[in-house]
């Protein structure tokens, strides 16, 4: 199998006598029995070859009928640019020779009569030469795609300082369009601190709210000495989720830490307890062992939601869409949430109408049950105690919808949308209340699952709605 870096040696020969044909093939044969020699006796059957086959070199005579050597060889450059004309000429007719090399349309002459040691070295020259520009070609070519295709940014200057090349990604970390960019020099490109420590040491960092971006990123920046273009290359990497990942383990290290630690504590003291008092009375006991299961419960919410956290990260908590019973779904998680509102002297509760829904609706009950469990959780761990939470469901003809409704803290607007965020919590919150700020965000990640929305209406010292539409059309 020949791949596009193999050699070429294929030579074609074009002249109007049969004898130098046949002398110039057993010479070259002779030569070198690789070569591939095609010869034929006038400049249109050239072409005509030349139209389907590749070749390195295109050796031909100048004086020819009907087609001289300088008009078939500007014919033949047209239809194969890369490959070496070479003209076999008399010294008569030198001036086409001029005329031909003056306008591009040879590389070299050879006169006639030739000596064939001469002659074999300059189709040697030649080819080598065809071989080169075509491996040259094809690198740079391969390069290009690269630099294209990557997804680091990649800009190249000219010796003069001017942009040579500029990738797309390049464009779309600076948020700028090709022009603007291609406008610039090496040293407006920029600023002096980035350029002086790439200078120093071929590396930086560069930190800047791109065009069109709210955010600030951050990008490492690496200064290659000399590009194909003369002059540096540097090669530009987002870092911003890089970053974000690397504070978000951090903050899931250190809360998951918190949160372990606090329950854990609190079992291994009541267990202590309980083993080290001689006597106990029953309701010291029920109390103990309360706060024991309590505490077990809280470690096995953390476990369950880390197991669903890596789940959405490795994508795999593809939803199970099956025809499910919508009242009893509601009704279960009601249930499961009433004991640890007992505690707190919260009433859950499922409205009236809600209590009137029947039949079967699409959706992964076990996912949604889980959304509707962590939004009452929330509304019990964020509302004050002798409150009401409301538990509200209904069907319309494109979608279902399930709400939660309390009457606590609510939700500062600028802080509505935050909430979603993996690990967000809100200031206030975090002395107060434990939790790992994963519950909203895996939520959100199962209703999207769905195709679903989640939509929030809270006010500030009255309480909030959470409220989960799910489709129920096929798209
Ligand atoms: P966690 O409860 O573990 O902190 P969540 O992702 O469930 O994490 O919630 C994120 C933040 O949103 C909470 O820390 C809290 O500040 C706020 N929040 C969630 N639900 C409510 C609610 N019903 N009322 C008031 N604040 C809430």
């Amino acid at each position: 199998m020949t791949s596009a870096l193999t050699p070429c040696r294929s030579i074609l020969i074009v002249d109007d006598e049969a004898s130098v044909l046949s002398s110039l093939r057993r010479l070259l044969r002779h030569h070198n029995r690789d070569f591939q020699i095609q010869t034929v006796e006038n400049g249109q059957a050239g072409l005509n070859w030349l139209k389907s086959n590749e070749a390195a070199l295109i050796l031909s005579d100048q004086r020819m009928p009907q087609m001289s050597g300088y008009e078939f060889l500007a014919q033949a450059r047209q239809l194969q640019p890369d490959a070496i004309r070479v003209m076999l000429t008399g010294y008569s007719e030198l001036e086409s020779v001029v005329a031909a090399i003056n306008e591009g349309h040879i590389y070299q002459y050879i006169t006639k009569p030739w000596d064939d040691f001469q002659l074999a070295l300059v189709v040697d020259q030649c080819l080598e030469r065809y071989n080169l520009q075509k491996e040259n070609r094809i690198s740079r070519e391969r390069l290009l795609d690269l630099m294209k295709h990557v997804n680091w940014g990649v800009v190249t200057f000219a010796s003069d300082g001017t942009v040579a090349y500029v990738n797309d990604t390049f464009l779309e970390f600076l948020g700028r369009d090709r022009a603007e960019v291609q406008a610039l020099v090496y040293e407006s490109l920029l600023p002096d601190t980035v350029r002086h420590e790439l200078e120093a040491q071929h590396k930086s960092t560069w930190t800047f709210v791109p065009n069109l971006k709210a955010v600030e990123h951050s990008f490492s920046v690496q200064r290659l000495g000399s590009s194909l273009d003369g002059g540096p290359m540097l090669l530009l990497r987002d870092r911003t989720d890089d970053e974000i990942f690397a504070s978000a383990v951090e903050k899931l290290i250190s809360n998951v830490t918190h949160e372990l630690n606090t329950p854990l504590t609190s079992i291994e003291g009541y267990a202590r307890l309980m083993k080290d008092k001689k006597t106990l009375t029953d309701a010291e006991r029920f109390d103990f062992v309360d706060v024991i299961l309590r505490q077990t419960r809280r470690l096995s919410g953390i476990i369950h939601n880390m197991l669903n956290l890596a789940e959405v990260s490795s994508g795999e908590q593809a939803v199970q869409i099956v025809d499910y019973d919508f009242h009893k779904m509601l009704q279960s998680s009601v249930d499961a949430a009433k004991p640890r509102a007992r505690e707190k002297n919260i009433n859950v509760i499922m409205a009236e109408e809600t209590q009137k829904l029947a039949g079967q609706v699409p959706g992964d009950p076990l996912r949604l049950e889980q959304v509707l469990s962590n939004l009452i959780t929330n509304a019990i761990k964020y509302s004050p105690p002798n409150t009401t939470i409301t538990i509200e469901g209904g069907r319309g003809e494109q979608d279902y919808w399930f709400a939660v409704k309390d009457q606590g803290n609510g939700i500062p607007e600028v802080e509505q949308h935050k909430i979603f965020e993996r690990f967000y919590r809100i200031e206030n919150d975090v002395h107060t209340q434990e939790g790992l700020g994963l519950g909203l965000s895996l939520c959100k990640s199962f209703v999207d699952g769905h195709r679903g929305q989640i939509q929030l209406d809270s006010k500030v010292g009255k309480g909030s709605t959470f409220k989960v539409v799910i489709p129920t059309h096929k798209s």
